[in-house]
């Protein structure tokens, strides 16, 4: 392949990579998108695979059947409930990438066209050091949201007097090491460069708490675009720079628009720990609050009394896998002239666009399922909030109580319904650690058990 055709072909599959994404945008077209993505994909890997520079076929096919063994065995072991930790832990594996990529063009620089060992041109060096330094931070902060969110570490912030100062000391240090990297190329300031971003990407996330992983797990998304990118530049791969910068920029989108789904300003999340210092998780379940509870038949007599029913879908419905048998209640209950709608929160589950996944999977038709914005006046207006499986995503206490970590998150107004039945297993708090004045509250009703057996159990009582 020429070096026109390897442009047009790499300029081809970056105009699919951009549909893909615009496809990606709802849930009517994303199963296009998905296919755009792969298209694109293919292009790409046949047209570098095609490239004269290629010296050795057979180190390519070893990594595809070694790196394609492993992803195909993980994938077909994930839970879905586990791909956030799944995604934080690829991206580690693009920040460290991004780090041997730069080692390997360090120490080699003839093998790059970047110039001699000891003399690498001043752009290539700036490229390197910064393409180094966010690979990674990507790298022990991916590390670190993983642990967070496998259980392997404290998902509450990890805070420390004088942790800001040391994060921008630590900072400076970074940006004065670049800088000094393009006037003395030793091993050692690359090597300080690696040590001191390898830290900055722990002390930056050890601070943030549970509530606000979302934002955490998609800006380490864009972080790793960018360390794509940075790659590209070191490689000369116009392929990568431009993926590279899709990821990076959609993942700050994506950062900004959970950001703003959660009420929190992004500064504050990725300085880590900013302005949750006096936030602790509210007081358990103490005093004369008692909850009540009931049955699945007293659920389903509530139910098909109702004249309107939003469901709330949280993460416990995704553990259950309850989509299935959630949609044949619905559907009993349609049939019954009841109303039935679906109120989705932008953070419900443990990934973005997590639960719309669920209730596409079960085919719920798209016209009955409303984002936070679009829905949230109609709960006061509704007979029933059916809330299965969530618990922080309608914590009226994001609204009220000033000392709660969740102070602030735009919550769905369930316990504005007239009745709010409330399907979980136990009183226990959701992923932010707080208590639930909802479960308290007089007209709610604590369904106690595991989401999908409970619908399974309100279908037979329908029935
Ligand atoms: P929560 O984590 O607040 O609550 C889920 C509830 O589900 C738990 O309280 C649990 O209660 C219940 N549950 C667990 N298993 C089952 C089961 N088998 N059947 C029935 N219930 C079950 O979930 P939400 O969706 O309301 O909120 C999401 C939270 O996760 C937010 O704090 C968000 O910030 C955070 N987060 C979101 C991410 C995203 O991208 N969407 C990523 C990372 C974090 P019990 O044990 O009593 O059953």
């Amino acid at each position: 392949m020429t070096e026109n055709q390897t442009a047009i072909a790499y300029l081809i599959a970056g105009v699919f990579f951009i549909m893909a994404l615009r496809g990606l945008s709802s849930p009517v077209t994303a199963r296009r998108g998905n296919f755009l993505a792969i298209a694109g994909m293919v292009i790409a890997i046949a047209t570098t695979l095609a490239s004269p520079h290629v010296v050795s076929y057979e180190w390519i096919a070893a990594g595809v059947v070694i790196g394609g063994a492993i992803g195909t065995f993980i994938a077909l072991r994930i839970q879905m409930t586990a791909l956030p930790q799944l995604v934080a832990a690829f991206h580690s594996l693009v920040g460290l990438a991004a780090v041997f990529v730069a080692a390997a063009a360090f120490y080699a620089p003839e093998a790059y066209g970047i110039g001699q060992a000891g003399d690498i041109h001043v752009e290539s060096l700036i490229e390197m050091g910064l393409g180094t330094a966010i690979g990674a931070i990507t790298f022990t902060g991916s590390i670190i949201a993983f642990g967070k969110l496998q259980g392997l570490i404290t998902s509450n912030p990890l805070v420390f007097p004088g942790q800001h100062l040391l994060n921008a000391l630590l900072l400076a240090l970074l940006i004065a090491a670049i800088g000094y990297f393009c006037f003395d190329q030793s091993p050692m300031i690359f090597w300080i460069i690696v040590g001191l971003s390898l830290a900055i990407g722990i002390l930056v996330i050890v601070p943030i708490g549970g509530a606000d992983m979302p934002v955490v797990i998609s800006m380490l998304n864009s972080y790793s675009g960018w360390a794509a990118c940075g790659i590209g530049f070191t490689l000369s791969n116009n392929m990568l720079i431009i993926t590279g910068a899709l990821v990076g920029s959609s993942g700050a989108i994506l950062s900004y628009i959970m950001c703003k789904g959660m009420n929190r300003s992004f500064f504050s999340v990725i300085l880590g720990g900013f302005g949750g210092e006096t936030a602790g998780p509210a007081a358990g379940p103490g005093g004369d609050r008692s909850a009540k509870s009931g049955s699945a038949e007293d659920a389903a007599f509530i139910l098909k009394n109702a004249g309107s029913v939003i469901i709330v879908p949280g993460y416990g419905f995704a553990v259950a896998q309850a989509q299935h048998a959630l949609r044949e209640m619905a559907d009993m209950l349609k049939e019954q002239g009841v109303k039935v709608r679906y109120a989705i929160h932008p953070v419900a589950g443990r990934m973005p666009g997590h639960m719309n996944v669920l209730l596409a999977e079960a085919k719920v038709p798209y016209d009955e399922v409303f984002e936070l914005e679009d829905i949230n006046r109609d709960f006061a207006s509704t007979d029933v909030a059916f809330v299965i499986g969530a618990n922080d995503v309608v914590n009226p206490a994001a609204k009220t109580d000033t000392t709660s970590p969740i102070y602030g998150m735009p919550v769905l107004d369930a316990e504005n319904a007239g009745t709010v039945l409330f399907c979980k297993r136990s009183l226990a708090s959701g992923y932010a650690g707080v208590d639930n004045p909802l479960f308290y509250r007089d007209n709610t009703m604590m369904l106690f058990g595991d989401a999908k057996k409970m619908c399974e159990d309100v279908v037979k009582a329908l029935g």
